[in-house]
């Protein structure tokens, strides 16, 4: 602002000094009003050009001022604005981190409540499997057999600490037992086939059972469909060493309804 004043003014000066270089020439004594008349009209026009230059130089000052202003006021507004997006940012950062740690909570929290399930499904497998068939006896054991030749299981056990053991055989299926009939026969492994081969010729009367009972340690009748019969015996009775095995001694199942029995 200070230079385009400086400018005007020389601008102005240098006018005025051409006028009245201008108005120099001629009669000196004619040419002296002449000179002060332009002199004066010099100062005129360098009051009015200063007068100028300060109005210009007002309205630079104010145009100057007002720019400066709205740069502050829009640094103002810029630093506002930066401010709040860091805000939000920063709270959008926070919002995220509070939900992320609460989804990792909430999975967490879900996970252990699947092992919680898991180990609970565990314990009751554990305890299904190890269950007596009969509730709380673990001397009491029950075996199915249906309209097929199959026992329900291939493997029983009893604890040592039984003195008897009861095995109830239930037929759960439909033919009668002249045509699907089942029994339960415990004997030693080594005595199985001519068990068998004896039993087939005892008959349906005999329950398929021979009369052996050296080797026989126990059985059931033979039952048909919707029947079921139970054998009592001594643990005491088997001997130590030897392996127990039962089959079903009706005709023609003895190779595949056959299962062992162990002492644990
Ligand atoms: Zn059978």
């Amino acid at each position: 602002m200070l230079i385009n004043r400086t400018k005007f003014l020389s601008l102005t000066l240098l006018l005025a000094g051409a006028a009245l270089a201008g108005c120099g020439g001629g009669d000196d004594k004619a040419a002296a009003p002449k000179a002060d008349t332009m002199a004066e009209k010099a100062a005129a026009v360098a009051d009015d050009a200063a007068a100028t230059v300060a109005d210009t130089a007002e309205a630079a000052k104010d145009t100057a001022g007002a720019m400066a202003d709205d740069a502050a006021e829009a640094a103002g507004d810029m630093a506002d604005a930066a401010k709040e997006a860091a805000g939000d940012m920063m709270g959008e950062a926070s919002d995220a981190a509070a939900e992320m740690k609460d989804k990792a909570a909430g999975a967490a929290h879900d996970m252990g409540e699947m092992a919680e399930d898991a180990m609970a499904d565990a314990k009751e497998a554990v305890a299904g499997a190890a269950a007596p068939a009969d509730d709380n006896d673990p001397c009491t054991l029950n075996v199915l057999a249906g309209d097929n030749i199959a026992y329900s299981t291939n493997a029983l056990s009893v604890p040592s600490s039984c003195s008897n053991v009861t095995v109830t055989l239930t037929h759960t299926g439909k033919l009668p037992k002249i045509a699907m009939g089942h029994n339960w026969v415990l004997m030693p492994e080594s005595a199985v086939e001519e068990v068998a081969m004896a039993g087939m010729g005892a008959g349906a009367d005999a329950n398929y059972i021979p009369a052996d009972e050296a080797r026989i340690v126990a059985a059931t009748d033979l039952v048909g469909g919707g029947e079921s019969s139970s054998a009592t015996f001594a643990l005491g009775d088997l001997k130590d060493g030897e392996t127990y095995v039962y089959v079903c001694t009706f005709p023609g199942h003895w190779s595949i309804m056959k299962g062992t029995f162990t002492i644990s």
